[in-house]
Order: C-alpha cells, then structure tokens, then sequence
C-alpha cells in the first residue's frame, strides 16, 4: 500500500468530546470518525487494525474447536419472551416493528437466538459438545456511550456459544474457551488478567472477565498480593469480620442533633467508625424499597445487593418519601421498627457487631447497645456479605491483602447452565434415550473495545505505540523527499523486498515534508519506521526507528529486510 492512495485524514488537533487517549488518538490517526453518538466508521487504517484483531481470534476459535456461523441482527421479540428477557433487557435494547407491527429488536447478544436455533436441530448427545460463533455487530443502548469505541452503542463482537451434554461438559468448554481467550489477548501483546466476574443478568453459574490492565479502564479489580486470586470489585468475596467479645448493652435511645453523616456521629458520640453501622436506600425497577446495612467504614457494594433481591433488575437511590413511608428517616436509619414488605439486607459482619450505634429511625436520634444478632428482628431479613472491597482487604483465598487496579473489561466468559435451553425448551437424548436440557456457556469478546483497550495500555505523547500483531501496518518506509526519483526508487525497493518477505508494509510516498511524514508514523504508530535519505543513500544505509523505543539505528542497506525481521519479532 502507498500512503498516496491510503485515505487517513490525520489531525493535529485533539477532538473536544474525546475524553480518553485511545479515543484522541484513534481520531487523531485518521482511524475513526463519528457518525452518531456511540456509532462509528472505521477509516482504512483503524479497519486494518479491526482485521487483524478479528483474525487472531478467528484462528483461536478454530483452534478450540469453534465453528464459526452467521445470525440475522435482526432478531425476533417472540424469543425473547420465551426466555424472559424481551421486558428484563429494558432501555438498552433497541427495538423495532416491522410493517405488520411484528416486534423486532437489534441483537444486543445472541443466546436467543442460538437457543432457538439448536433447539430444533440438535437431537442427539452424539452431536455434543457443539461449539458455535460469530463475528458481528451489536447494538446497545447504553445509558452513557462514551469513550469513543470503549461503550458505543453499535459495536463488534466475537460471540460463541457452547453446547454440551452435562455440567462437566460445560466446564471443559469453559476452560476451552478460558485458554483461547488468553492466548488470544497475550498473541495481541496486551497486559491483561483474567478476573473472577459477577454473572449479572444473563445468569448461571461462573464468569471470568478478560481485563487489560489500563488506567482509564472502567473495571475496578481487586488482586491479591500473594496467591493468584483476582476478582472483579463487582465479584471480589470478603469474609465476615468477628468483633471483640463484650457483655451486650441494653438499646438505648440518645439525641443526636446534626450528625447526619458518620464522622459528625462519631465525633458526636465519640465513638469509633467501627462502632457505627451505615444505611443505604435503594429502589427496584419496580420501585421496592430495598435497605442494605454495612460497618460505618465499610461501602455497599451493589452488584451483591441486587443480586440477593429476587427478580430485580436495577437499583437507584431511594426517594425520601418511600423511605419515610417504610418508617425509615433519611440520614438516620437502621432495621430497628422498619415496616414488614421492605428489603432489609445486613452486612454479615454487621450482624456479628455488639454494642454498636445505629439510626433511630427518627430525625437526629441514633440508638446506642444494639446487637443486630437480638435487635434486628425483621421477618424476611437478609444476612449475606454486600460489602465492596478495597485496597487493603485480605483476599478471601489466602488473607494477604489485596491491590486495587483498574483495567478494561475486553471479554467475558460465562457458564450459563440450562438458563436458556429450558426456559426455550432445547433439549436432547442422552445414551439411554432419556431428554435433557442442553448445558451451554457464552463467550464474548468486544473488538473495538479491545482495539481501544489496546491504545490505552500502548501509547505517548506522540501518537500510538501499536503492538506489531494488530498494527494497521508492521512497516512503514519513508523516503525524506518523496519529489525525489531516485529516493522513492530506493524506497520502493525496499518496500518491495518487505512485502515479498510477507511483512505488512506501507510506503510514505507522498509529496509532504520529512517532518509532516515523521510526526504521521509517530502518531499512527507504526512499529517500525525505515527512513531513506540522501546521505544514507550515498553511504548505502538506512536508519531504521523502533517506535516503542525511540532507538535509531543506521543498518547496511543489504541488511534492512534481517533487520526489520529481527526487531519485528521482539514487538
Ligand atoms: P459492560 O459491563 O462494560 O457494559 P457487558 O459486561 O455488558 O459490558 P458483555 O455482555 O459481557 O458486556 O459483552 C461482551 C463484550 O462485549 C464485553 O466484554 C465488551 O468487550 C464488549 N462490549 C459490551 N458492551 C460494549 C459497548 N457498549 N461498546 C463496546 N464494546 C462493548
Ligand atoms: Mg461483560
């Protein structure tokens, strides 16, 4: 390719909406451009980049035994209310009626689909496991698109969907799936963990997310400092916390005039933060009042929250008036007299708390002495652990305290169990003729994301530093004055000689100045740079330019082709 002919609008400017690097800069590169908020089109460079991605996974798939198929995007809404999830899915799908006012929506993912699919073709545990998937278009209807290809509302994915007999069948899909997953990411050159994940809405049983370690990464992940634990802040476990043996006091009601948040209570009573127990008011998508409880100096962490409250979709925060019509008060709340048909969810280590101080459940008054063990008397009460981690905590495996690092959530694995197969009905004969439900799992992988994931983790000042396996281009040969015959000659000769060595090369001969031509390859990030210029041309040399490391060496011209192999091969 001729950069001549290559259409790659390059910028020097950053985008003003364009919040994160990897969204500057894919802008920035002539890679991307908007279409609509949370839509993009690929420009020939950053759809370079897209394939290659997409045939690193494509080759993993196979690898694993994956077949890959082709779905309709359009999806029918009658699968999706045989699974339950037409009214679950709520504002993120985007739907659709066709003329005859039959519904419709864009695939936000496919386990519908699929299940339908399967369900009147496969018979027969002799066609077990099956491994099917795509590469397609997604549509999601984010709240907050944002980041530029990190949460679009149209995006790419990877999907695949396994099939088998039973659940140890479904585990050795999983891990299948959990190995080409790791290859594929460490094949991209990226440095990413695979993180115990919450399963969320799509249900089951285990869930791994795949996270490249980057700090404008919206995943909060908890990894212990000693043993091999990793686990989403979502996910991560934390073990009850015993308190002190000490007699129990009996509850008493005290004055608390102002002291609406913990540390104004504590210096009020001058009481330690560990002493106090903390509400948080939350309603249900459909408008339940849910009451979650930790240790003062403990967060709620809300995954876990609504993850114990059955058939709930959502939390938000709580309106004053349903807290008040529970015969709660905002700012000074506890379990103590809250009326019956509320969610009240304690925090296991609250309940092991003695003699603690918490919410009257009337303005400015707190109780001192409660024992949530003989106070909190609630029918219906939920004891669990909805505590979110932090920095510090000891792991849940081991006790060595964990670190906190962000990362972006790239890929997802999940067992599924029979979710799908026998909310739709896709079962099998086993050996003795007996019907079954099907055993599936899901697995997605998000391209532009990972692209995106991939610029966060690789790049300065000057531009993009790309990994070689997902470069747009491996090489790039500029001749300093591409007016001049004899250096474009020179130039093209070794381009030749690249391409013919299979080498993903681009030639810069475009009529621009060195400097504009340099500060393009900087920006775009090209892992190498080979710049013929008149006095190397007279010396028989050229310079070649490692773009991770800035190192410049001038090699014999017979020599640049080895060369350029050898540094490729460490990029
Ligand atoms: P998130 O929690 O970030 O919203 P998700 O867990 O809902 O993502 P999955 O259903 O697991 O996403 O989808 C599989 C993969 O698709 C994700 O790991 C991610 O890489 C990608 N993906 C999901 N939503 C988006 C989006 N809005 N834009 C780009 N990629 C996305
Ligand atoms: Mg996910």
């Amino acid at each position: 390719m001729r950069a001549s002919n290559l259409y790659a609008p390059t910028l020097r400017n950053t985008p003003a909406e364009a919040e994160v690097v990897s969204h500057q800069l894919m802008y920035r590169a002539g890679m991307i451009r908007k279409s609509a908020g949370g839509m993009y089109t690929f420009l020939p460079l950053g759809w370079r980049t897209i394939r290659k991605i997409e045939q690193i996974i494509r080759e993993e798939m196979e690898n694993a035994g994956g077949q890959e198929i082709m779905m309709p995007i359009l999806q029918p809404a009658e699968y999706w209310k045989e699974s339950g999830r037409w009214d679950a899915y709520g504002d993120e799908m985007m739907r659709i009626d066709d003329r005859h006012g039959r519904g419709f929506c864009l695939g936000p993912t496919h386990e519908e689909m699929i299940t339908a699919l399967v369900r009147d073709e496969v018979r027969s545990y002799k066609q077990l496991p099956l491994l099917l998937w795509q590469m397609q278009d997604k549509f999601r209807d984010e709240r907050r698109p944002r980041f530029g290809l990190m949460r679009s509302r149209e995006f790419i994915m990877k999907d695949l969907y396994s099939f088998d007999k039973d659940e140890e069948g479904m585990r050795e899909s999983y891990q299948k799936m959990y190995d080409a997953y790791s290859k594929i990411f460490t094949r991209m050159g990226l440095e990413f963990r695979p993180v115990e994940a919450d399963n969320g809405a799509i249900g089951g049983a285990k869930s791994h997310e795949f996270t490249v370690l980057a700090d404008a990464g919206e995943s909060n992940i908890a990894v212990c400092t000693k043993c091999e634990y990793a686990a989403s802040d979502e996910k991560a476990e934390l073990k009850v916390i015993k308190a002190p043996v000490e007699e129990m006091q009996p509850l008493e009601k005290v004055a608390t005039p102002g002291t609406s948040t913990i540390e104004k209570l504590c210096d009020f009573l001058n009481v330690p933060v560990e002493k106090t127990i903390k509400a948080v008011a939350y309603q249900t998508d459909t408008d339940a009042l849910v009451l979650a409880f930790v240790r003062g100096d403990h967060e709620v962490n809300e995954t876990k929250v609504l993850n114990c409250i059955e058939g709930a979709l959502d939390l938000r925060m709580a309106d004053e008036e349903a807290i008040t019509a529970a015969g709660g008060c905002a700012g000074f709340m506890s379990p103590i007299g809250i009326q019956k048909g509320t969610h009240i969810v304690v925090d296991q280590t609250v309940m092991k708390m003695v003699n603690a101080v918490a919410g009257a459940n009337e303005k400015d008054t707190h109780y001192k002495g409660v024992n949530p063990q003989r106070d909190f008397t609630n029918e219906g009460l939920i004891v669990t652990d909805i505590r979110l981690i932090k920095e510090g905590d000891p792991c849940p495996v081991c006790g060595a305290p964990v670190k906190m690092t962000r990362g972006i959530e790239a890929g997802q694995v999940f067992m599924l169990g029979t979710k799908y197969s026998e909310a739709m009905g896709a079962k099998f004969l086993d050996e003795q003729g007996h019907e079954h439900p099907l055993v599936m799992g899901c697995y997605g992988i998000g391209v532009g994301r990972t692209m995106a994931a991939a610029i966060e983790q690789n790049n300065d000042e000057q531009g993009i530093i790309w990994p070689r396996a997902i470069a747009p281009f491996e090489v790039v040969v500029v001749p300093v004055n591409g007016k001049k015959e004899d250096q474009l000659s020179y130039a093209e000769s070794i381009y030749d000689e690249l391409k013919k060595a299979g080498i993903d090369a681009l030639l810069d001969d475009r009529p621009e100045r060195a400097g504009v031509k340099f500060k393009d390859c900087d920006l775009i990030g090209y892992p190498l740079r080979i710049t013929v210029s008149p006095k190397g041309m007279e010396a028989g040399t050229v310079e070649i330019k490692v773009r991770r490391t800035g190192e410049v060496l001038v090699v014999p011209r017979e020599q640049a082709l080895a060369k350029a192999q050898e540094l490729l091969a460490t990029l």
